[in-house]
């Protein structure tokens, strides 16, 4: 069955069953007391809804915002965003939220999910990326030896407290880091 007018421009509040376009701030505040720094989302969690709009505003708001990307040229695509991706990285700019214009980072997690998505989509390696190291206990071997190969005279500290307090420090870094994703025994 196809929406009715009456469905598509207006929805009723739970409170007092009267229809708005949009159930506002200032109608939760004025006329149903809510206290809150974000009424409409104190609303909408207390009757588990998706929107506090109609359907017809909600339409009008999503092509406003389109169109005010269309018109500074930034109107993604899949490839424009993945090109905007690769295009940061090859600048020498870091990809770490924050770092990337707050548009990209969003686009990036509409298309694909998450952040980290949109950077492996875009055939870059996260942790390269954005310079955020994920540490594991193979990571921390693998620097060790890194460290070593960079001619580190790791060899003449091997017997020392120095060493085994660096690799405790690190080591409880790593299971800090991963505390959540550890088993718990
Ligand atoms: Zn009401």
């Amino acid at each position: 069955m196809a929406p009715t007018r009456q469905q598509q421009d207006y929805l009723t509040c739970k409170h007092c069953r009267k229809d708005y376009r949009a159930i506002t701030v200032f109608h939760l505040r004025n006329i149903h007391a809510y206290d809150g720094d974000h009424p409409i989302n104190d609303y909408k969690r207390q009757f588990r809804l998706q929107t506090a709009m109609c359907a017809r505003s909600r339409k009008k708001i999503s092509k406003a915002k389109e169109d005010f990307w269309a018109k500074r040229g930034q109107h993604w695509t899949h490839a424009t965003l993945i090109a905007e991706i690769r295009g940061l990285h090859r600048a020498g700019r870091s990809l770490r939220r924050g770092r990337v214009p707050v548009r990209v980072y969003e686009a990036g997690r509409r298309f694909f999910g998450t952040w980290q998505g949109a950077i492996e989509k875009a055939g870059l390696e996260y942790e390269e990326a954005t310079g955020i190291r994920r540490w594991t206990p193979e990571k921390v071997v693998e620097a060790i030896h890194e460290l070593a190969e960079r001619g580190v005279p790791l060899a003449s500290l091997v017997e020392s407290d120095l060493l085994v307090g660096l690799i405790a420090v690190v080591c409880v870094a790593a299971v800090t880091f991963l505390g959540h994703t550890l088993p718990s025994t």
